[in-house]
């Protein structure tokens, strides 16, 4: 089984990118557990027709004697979804939010009885605190990938997410694999992302670029995967996916 997470800043994409990338996997046949970490819990929306799943902290709030089928949700390619959520507006702890669902997941031993071959973590990476570094520390994921555009605010937070890492990664915890652009096409794009890789000795691993298909999906609550498998966006995901996967 192979765990990856992928960080970013709020609003890079990094939901669209994991659930194609999800997507893509599974059209290869791969059995793929997609795990959202972000207290706004959309990370599968385009697995599940545009449809919210109820998220692990609603479920430990809302519910008694918990079972897997509660929070793992087949979406439609076959991906496995779960929704890690958030504490209720104003009060908690987003990060401790992430924690209470991990240990939920593992004491219904998801993984046994899933056996995924990979799973992916998709992570807010705007607040590198404890709670949100869980999936790096805590043996969780053994690569951790960016994804940033060419703004100064996503290239300040993959600056946080990589200290992290390599923080951790003294302890032998997750290792850094690498930024991935998600164009936002803005100028000098490239050169400003491969600068800042440099400087946290990583590389661009891969380049998405902006596509409009990307909207018409989500609007039929999909991934381009499978609402467009033919174009050229599809296909940069099915590269993606081979690039991590291998
Ligand atoms: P995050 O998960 O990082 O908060 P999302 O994946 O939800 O971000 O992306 C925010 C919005 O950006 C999405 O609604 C999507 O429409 C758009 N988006 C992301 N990547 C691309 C892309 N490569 N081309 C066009 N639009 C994109
Ligand atoms: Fe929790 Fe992190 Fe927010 Fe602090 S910054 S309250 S640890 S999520
Ligand atoms: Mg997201």
């Amino acid at each position: 089984m192979k765990k990856i997470a992928i960080y970013g800043k709020g609003g890079i994409g990094k939901s669209t990118t994991v659930s194609n990338l999800s997507a893509a996997l599974a059209a290869k046949g791969y059995k793929v557990m997609q795990i959202g970490c972000d207290p706004k819990a959309d990370s599968t929306r385009n697995l599940t027709g545009g449809k919210k799943i109820p998220t692990v902290l609603e479920l430990l709030r809302d519910k008694e004697n918990l079972v897997l089928t509660d929070l793992v949700h087949e979406g439609d390619e076959g991906v496995l979804c779960v929704e890690a959520g958030g504490p209720v507006p104003g009060v908690g702890c987003a990060g401790r939010g992430i924690i209470t669902a991990f240990e939920k997941l593992e004491e219904l031993d998801a993984f046994s009885v899933y056996q995924p071959d990979i799973v992916i973590y998709d992570v807010l990476g705007d607040v590198v605190c404890g709670g949100f570094a869980m999936p790096i520390r805590g043996g969780y994921a053994e690569e951790v990938y960016i994804v940033s555009s060419g703004e100064m605010m996503s290239l300040y937070a993959a600056n946080n997410i990589a200290s992290a890492v390599k923080m951790f990664g003294k302890r032998k915890y997750a290792s850094l694999g690498g930024i991935i652009l998600n164009s936002k096409n803005i100028e000098n794009e490239e050169a400003l992302v491969e600068q800042a890789a440099r400087e946290i000795e990583t590389q661009v691993v891969f380049q998405i670029p902006r596509n409009p298909l990307i909207q018409q999906a989500e609007a039929l609550g999909k991934t381009v995967v499978s609402a467009f498998p033919d174009s050229e966006m599809a296909k940069n995901y099915e590269k993606l996916g081979n690039l991590i996967f291998n």
